[in-house]
């Protein structure tokens, strides 16, 4: 069965999106579950939390996605800001999980002008740090990234070297974005391409770590390095692409996750529609 979703907004309270996601059909969400761009917590109250769970176990809508914020930096150079990022990010787990998420996605962090060898080092020992304080019910999914500037994560060897140093943790598993892979230099447009991505996630992490799908077509050529998604099929990666993405016999069990621009009231049910068309749809 298809596990199809979009990032939906909280604007309103958190059981407006558990109200989007429905009207658009949706059976999985990702959601912020506070301002992405932030440092402000939010209280919220328990009728609050219980009518958002409860709304949710209705509308059967599963895996909950949280996507962790973009303030908090595990690789960050500055120690009092890298120490404040982990205490952040703990907290958020705990908030996750009282939201009944089964997996937090974050993206991996930024040396930013350091180097890269220290900037793995820090998010190898922040990870750590993390993973030992996680709540029981939840998984970490590390997400690759366009690789651009001083970002980790561009390239699956780099974070197949940040979950082996981890030791065996079932707790933590991989997001694939195909936007920010396509623009790290990953040809998902075409099948060697595909088939090349997966058998490196296969050879160093191990594909029953992969849990998540970010379905986003790329503005960009390949290898641009750029972060910029784009509706599915109407991008550099093609609906030739995404066809042979979606209907993967190792991915087409997985959760797709859409994250393209919402420029019109319409965006999501066409790129909804244009996945639902491509499934199944050899
Ligand atoms: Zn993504």
């Amino acid at each position: 069965m298809l596990r199809l979703g979009v990032q939906v907004s909280i604007s309103g309270g958190l059981s407006k999106a558990v109200e989007r996601a429905e009207i658009l059909g949706c059976n999985t969400i990702q959601i912020f579950s506070r301002n992405p761009r932030s440092f402000k917590r939010v209280l919220r109250t328990e009728e609050e939390i219980e009518e958002f769970r409860e709304k949710r176990r209705q509308a059967k809508i599963y895996p909950l996605f949280i996507h962790a914020v973009y303030t908090l930096n595990l690789a960050s150079p500055d120690a009092r800001f890298y120490r404040l990022s982990i205490r952040d990010f703990i907290r958020d787990l705990k908030d996750a999980q009282h939201l009944g998420s089964e997996f937090v996605v974050t993206h991996i962090g930024s040396f930013k002008g350091s180097s890269r060898e220290k900037g793995i080092k820090r998010v190898i020992r922040a990870l750590e740090n993390i993973l030992s304080k996680m709540p029981s019910s939840l998984n970490l999914l590390l997400e690759n990234t366009s690789g651009s500037g001083h970002w980790l994560g561009g390239d699956f060897k780099e974070i197949a070297y940040i979950i082996n140093s981890l030791g065996k943790s079932e707790k933590i598993g991989v997001c694939l974005d195909t936007c920010h892979a396509f623009s790290a230099g990953y040809n998902l447009r075409e099948a060697k391409g595909l088939r090349e991505l997966l058998g490196e996630i296969d050879d160093y992490i191990g594909l029953n770590k992969l849990k998540l799908i970010h379905l986003n077509d790329s503005q960009d050529e390949l290898g641009s390095y750029k972060d910029r998604h784009f509706h599915i099929g109407e991008g550099y990666i093609g609906e030739e692409g995404f066809r042979r993405i979606i209907n993967h016999p190792q991915l087409k069990n997985l959760p797709f996750i859409l994250e393209t621009p919402k420029k019109k009231e319409e965006d999501d049910f066409r790129n909804l529609e244009k996945v639902r068309r491509l499934y199944k749809n050899l």
